[in-house]
């Protein structure tokens, strides 16, 4: 099958490069998922929203994607929330998984092809870990299994760190019984009261890099194409994975390796609404799924984002001009009326948008060209006196927005609900309006109608004050009917 080409920054050679899968058409992707411990920070957001960018851009672009998105659900934050609350570790974090869950659908993010736990990847570790020292690159010490790190050549490739330059030992104290400070764990023996597996080296768990290159192998074989995870993770935890995976595979393990910057907090003094509005699920009901996926997606995955109230003000005037423009489309009448002008138009988006996307998931610059369109739409269409619009036009414009959409997660076909979504963000944001429900604006509007149904001025206006004075702007419309937002 024909797939679009691509190029991606990879961190591996510091350049932008020509996407070449090992098989042609298909693609194997990991990104490095979420420890479950708690409700996840919006920080956390980030690096999935943009796996699942990666996700879909690629499937947009015709390949067939086995994408692997992992839990951790062994681990020592969980064994020390665990404790805290007297409750079984493996049970707190399901707890979290569930929720983890929730909180993806919110984001509108597709699920992933596989999505493995540890505790139930367990035998695959531990072969790793025996392959790992039976090649000699693994030793044991009272039951804890080490990686010896000089022992792998390439160590330090991805993130161009040099094993001699590393300065250990100067603020932690270094584990004596590591041959070399820059050894890390691959497996520990349990203590009192922790979650254990049997092994050959005991009772024990796994350290935190080998889950990774332990799922990798089971789910998309020795060698995979596209590796992604936050800038943090960089070192040392993908330096770590390339080094276990490699030395027990014996052959590269991803070609190519992308990271998403952070999401950057305390750059700006919040209002006291949004600076408490901090995990995924608090954002989502104060505000919605949407405009949290569309902050995350209005920057290039590799540039530094800015956690504030203007972006986020901005990205719900942006949410709310994409839904006017597709509920505009779908409601207008169909006529006639088309040109030649108009369908090179939309051919030159859908070309533009695609390029965009083929650019390194280029998604800010994606919308930007669909932005394009719906200012050319606007002033052709709606401004314009003109009636209508033809249904073959109208079928080439839906197509453009369904591509993105499935692109790009960012366009929604319930846009009643999307815009409902953005009035009540509005109103969230709004912190200075005296709080009226629904229901009482529409009584408002109501008995403003039937004012000037019965030419009341003074009550009309009284009324129009009040919704005023709440951040509430009435539109009439042409047709008698009308609609309301918050300024
Ligand atoms: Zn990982």
């Amino acid at each position: 099958m024909s797939v679009k080409e691509i190029t991606v920054y990879n961190n591996l050679t510091r350049s932008k490069d020509k996407f070449n899968t090992l098989e042609k058409g298909k693609v194997k992707f990991y990104s490095c998922g979420p420890t479950t411990y708690d409700l996840l920070h919006v920080g956390n957001a980030r690096a999935l929203v943009v796996g699942d960018l990666i996700f879909r851009i690629l499937k947009a672009s015709g390949y067939e994607v086995n994408f692997v998105r992992n839990f951790t659900d062994v681990d020592d934050k969980i064994i020390e929330r665990a404790n805290e609350q007297g409750v079984d570790p493996l049970v707190l974090s399901q707890k979290y998984i569930d929720e983890c869950l929730l909180d993806m659908a919110s984001l509108n993010l597709l699920p992933a092809t596989h999505t493995p736990k540890v505790s139930e990847t367990m035998d695959e570790i531990i072969d790793m870990i025996k392959t790992l020292e039976d090649k000699g690159f693994a030793y044991v010490v009272d039951g804890e299994v080490f990686y010896h790190v000089p022992l792998f050549k390439d160590y330090g490739k991805l993130s161009l760190k040099k094993i001699e330059d590393l300065q250990f030992g100067k603020r932690v104290e270094v584990d004596s019984r590591k041959k070399n400070p820059c050894d890390f764990v691959l497996w520990k023996p349990a203590k009192e009261g922790e979650p254990s597996w049997d092994s050959p080296w005991g009772a024990g768990r796994p350290g935190w890099h080998i889950e990774c290159s332990a799922m990798a192998k089971t789910f998309l074989g020795d060698e995979i194409d596209l590796h992604h995870g936050g800038i943090d993770l960089m070192f040392p935890h993908h330096e770590n994975e390339i080094a276990q995976s490699e030395a027990a595979n014996g052959c590269t393990f991803s070609d190519h390796w992308c990271h998403n910057e952070f999401l950057n907090f305390g750059s700006e003094k919040m209002s006291k609404s949004l600076g408490n509005v901090i995990t995924i699920r608090s954002f989502v009901e104060t505000y919605s799924g949407e405009i949290l996926r569309h902050i995350l997606s209005s920057a290039h995955y590799r540039s530094k984002m800015d956690w504030t109230e203007s972006v986020i003000d901005r990205a719900i005037g942006e949410i709310e001009r994409l839904h006017v423009f597709y509920k505009e489309l779908m409601e207008m009448p169909r006529s006639e009326r088309e040109s030649q002008k108009d369908f090179d138009q939309v051919a030159s988006s859908r070309s533009k948008i695609e390029a965009e996307i083929s650019n390194d998931f280029n998604v800010p610059g994606a919308t930007s060209e669909l932005f394009s369109l719906i200012r050319y739409f606007n002033r052709e269409f709606i401004s314009s006196c003109k009636e209508g619009i033809s249904e073959k036009l109208a079928s080439d414009i839906i197509s453009l927005l369904k591509f993105y959409s499935s692109a790009t997660g960012l366009l929604y076909q319930n846009y009643e609900q999307v815009l409902r979504h953005i009035n009540r963000a509005r109103k969230a944001l709004c912190e200075s309006s005296e709080t009226l429900t629904d229901g009482e604006v529409e009584q408002l509007i109501k008995d403003r109608k039937e004012a000037r149904a019965s030419k009341d001025w003074a009550k009309s206006d009284q009324i129009r004050d009040k919704l005023n004075e709440a951040g509430i702007v009435v539109k009439d419309n042409p047709d008698g009917t009308y609609s309301w937002h918050y300024k």
